[in-house]
């Protein structure tokens, strides 16, 4: 148990318009939205960064892309396509360090990113 700003979310220790849950994974609105649809995917468990997956994720993080699909199902994005952004690490801006997935849509999203 952490007192990252996110395990306190999945904790509903801090209030979160929430998309999607499942008992290992919480999808919901960046309270900043980068485009018309912008939610985060994260596993409860603390994984701070990308980096520090392992192998005994590996059910973990399917489940993580389950709730993508899940999440954009919901939001209405399966024709028009959406994108899927981790930062990792200072240099890609990663502002809170527990892991967690960006789907961004809504929009045609421009290539390359900053
Ligand atoms: P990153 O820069 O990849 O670490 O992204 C962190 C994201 O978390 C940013 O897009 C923030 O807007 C978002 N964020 C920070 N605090 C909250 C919060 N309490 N609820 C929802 N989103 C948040």
């Amino acid at each position: 148990m952490t007192d990252c700003i996110f395990c306190r979310i999945a904790r509903r220790e801090i209030p979160a318009e929430v998309v999607e849950e499942t008992p290992s994974v919480l999808a919901f609105k960046d309270v900043h939205p980068q485009a018309p649809v912008h939610v985060l995917v994260i596993p409860k468990k603390h994984i701070p960064r990308l980096m520090d997956l392992s192998e005994e994720d590996s059910a973990l993080l399917a489940d993580v892309h389950r709730v993508v699909q899940e999440a954009a199902r919901r939001m209405g994005l399966t024709d028009d396509g959406f994108r899927l952004v981790v930062n990792n690490g200072p240099f890609a801006g990663q502002a809170v360090d527990h892991l967690h997935y960006h789907v961004l849509g809504g929009r045609k999203l421009g290539w390359p990113p900053g």
